[in-house]
C-alpha cells in the first residue's frame, strides 16, 4: 500500500509524542510527572458546565451552522468588545473545533505553492507544519533569549521578500513566554504598513494568561485591521481543552473561505460546546482570572527552582505557562552511560532518568531550548524540579 506523499511534508507533533512516551512509562508503573503538555490542570468553570448540561437537556443535538450559531458569533463580537476593544461583526466570526483548526483554515484559505510565511522562532510546532501541508514555504526570524524572544521591526523588514504572504506568531507566546507590548507592535505595524500584501495571523490563545499587564492585539491598529486574522479559542483561557472550540476574526473574505473549507472538514462544531461557548465567552470571568493567579503563583515558584539548576539560560516568561531555558550547557557532558548531544537527547534523559516529561525546542525552531510547563500542581512542580536538579547535577 502506498500513502500519499502529503505524509511526508509534516511531522507529527512532538508535543503529543513526549505525552505519549511519558503515558507509555506510566503504564509501566513509573511515576512520571508530565511538564510536556500545553493544558491547564483545572476543571472547566461550573456555569459553563451547566450552559452545557441545559444545551443537552434542550435537546440541541442537531448539526450546527458551519461557522457556529449565530448567538456563539454574537459573543465572540462582545468578548472582542469587552476585551480588546475591537468592532466585529457575525460574518466576520468563523468558529471551529478548536484554534488548531482555525489555523488551519487560515493558512490553507491564504497560502499558495511557494508562498512565504514569515514566522519568528521559537513558534508553536503546528505552524511549520501547517505551512507545509499548504506547500507555502517557512521563512524563520531567529529570535534569543538575550532579546526576550520578539522579533523587531528591522528583522521583520529583512525576512519579507515580494514572496511574503503571511506573517505568523502567537502572543503571549507558546512556548517562550514572550509577550508583545503596545509599541512593539506599533513597531511591527510600521513595517506591514509598507508592505499591504501581507495577512497578519495573530494567535491570541493566551491572551488571559498574562503576567505583565494588559493583553494587546496587533488589530488595533485601525489601518491594519482589515489584515490581521485573530485566532483565540477557548482552551486556555476557560479549561476547555477537551471541548474543542477556536474562533477566528477576519475581513468578511477570509472568514467566508475558512467557512467553505470548515463545509467540507468538518462542519459546525460540536453543538453542545457553542452553547457553553456562549456562556463562556459572555459570562463571569473570574473563574478565568482565579486560574491565572494560580499560574502566576507556579511561575514565581518554578522560576526560584529554575535558579537552582546551573547552566539553564532562562527567560522569565510574560505570558502562557512555559518556561523555556537554553539547555545548551549540557551538551557534550555525560552520566558515564548517555552523553547529551542536544536538546532532544537532553529531553529523553530527564524522561528516563528523572521521570519528568518536556519537549525538545527544535519542534520550535529552536534547537537549543527544551519547553517546561507550569500547568501541573504546585506539588509535581516542586517534586519534578527536584528530580531534575538531581538529574542533571548527574551530568559531568
Ligand atoms: N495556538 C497555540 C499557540 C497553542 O499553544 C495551542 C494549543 N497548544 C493552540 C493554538 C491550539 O489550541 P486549541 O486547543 O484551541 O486547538
Amino acid at each position: 500500500m502506498q500513502l500519499s506523499s502529503l505524509l511526508n511534508r509534516f511531522n507529527e507533533p512532538e508535543t503529543l509524542k513526549m505525552a505519549k512516551l511519558g503515558r507509555e512509562l506510566r503504564a509501566k508503573g513509573i511515576d512520571v510527572i508530565d511538564l510536556s503538555l500545553g493544558e491547564p490542570d483545572f476543571d472547566t468553570p461550573q456555569h459553563i458546565k451547566d450552559a452545557a448540561i441545559k444545551a443537552i437537556n434542550d435537546n440541541w443535538s442537531h448539526y450546527t451552522p458551519v461557522p457556529g450559531f449565530l448567538d456563539l458569533r454574537e459573543a465572540v463580537c462582545t468578548k472582542l468588545k469587552r476585551d480588546n476593544n475591537l468592532d466585529y461583526a457575525p460574518e466576520n466570526i468563523v468558529t471551529s473545533t478548536g484554534a488548531k483548526q482555525s489555523l488551519a483554515n487560515a493558512i490553507l484559505a491564504l497560502v499558495d505553492e511557494g508562498d512565504e510565511v514569515v514566522i519568528p522562532t521559537p513558534y508553536w510546532v503546528t505552524y511549520s507544519e501547517l505551512v507545509k501541508i499548504a506547500r507555502g514555504k517557512v521563512v524563520e526570524i531567529r529570535t534569543t533569549v538575550e532579546n526576550g524572544f520578539k522579533t523587531t521591526a528591522a528583522e521583520l523588514e529583512a525576512a519579507i521578500t515580494p514572496n511574503t504572504k503571511v506573517f505568523m506568531f502567537s502572543s503571549p507566546c507558546n512556548p517562550s513566554g514572550a509577550v508583545y507590548s503596545k509599541a512593539e507592535l506599533e513597531a511591527l505595524a510600521a513595517v506591514f504598513r509598507k508592505h499591504p500584501n501581507i495577512t497578519i495571523l495573530s494567535d491570541e490563545i493566551y491572551e488571559y494568561i498574562n503576567f505583565v499587564g494588559k493583553h494587546e492585539s496587533i488589530a488595533q491598529f485601525a489601518d491594519l485591521k482589515d489584515r490581521v486574522v485573530i485566532i483565540n479559542g477557548l482552551s486556555k483561557g476557560f479549561a476547555m481543552t477537551g471541548w474543542r472550540l477556536g474562533y477566528i476574526a477576519a475581513n468578511a473574505t477570509i472568514a467566508k473561505a475558512c467557512e467553505k473549507l470548515q463545509g467540507q472538514f468538518t462542519s459546525g462544531t460540536c453543538s453542545i460546546t457553542q452553547k457553553a461557548a456562549v456562556a463562556a465567552l459572555t459570562g463571569d470571568l473570574r473563574p478565568s482570572e482565579e486560574m491565572t493567579e494560580e499560574f502566576t503563583r507556579r511561575r514565581t515558584r518554578t522560576l526560584e527552582l529554575v535558579k537552582e539548576i546551573p547552566g539553564f539560560k532562562c527567560f522569565e516568561p510574560e505570558g502562557a505557562f512555559y518556561v523555556f531555558p537554553d539547555v545548551s550547557a549540557y551538551y557534550g557532558k555525560s552520566d558515564g552511560t548517555t552523553t547529551i548531544s542536544n536538546a532532544a537527547d537532553f529531553s529523553m534523559y530527564l524522561l528516563n532518568t528523572a521521570h519528568v516529561s518536556s519537549v525538545m525546542g527544535d519542534a520550535f525552531g529552536e534547537p537549543n531550548c527544551v519547553r517546561f510547563s507550569f500547568a501541573n500542581s504546585m506539588g509535581n512542580i516542586e517534586k519534578a524540579w527536584g528530580r531534575i536538579k538531581e538529574a542533571l547535577s548527574k551530568l559531568k
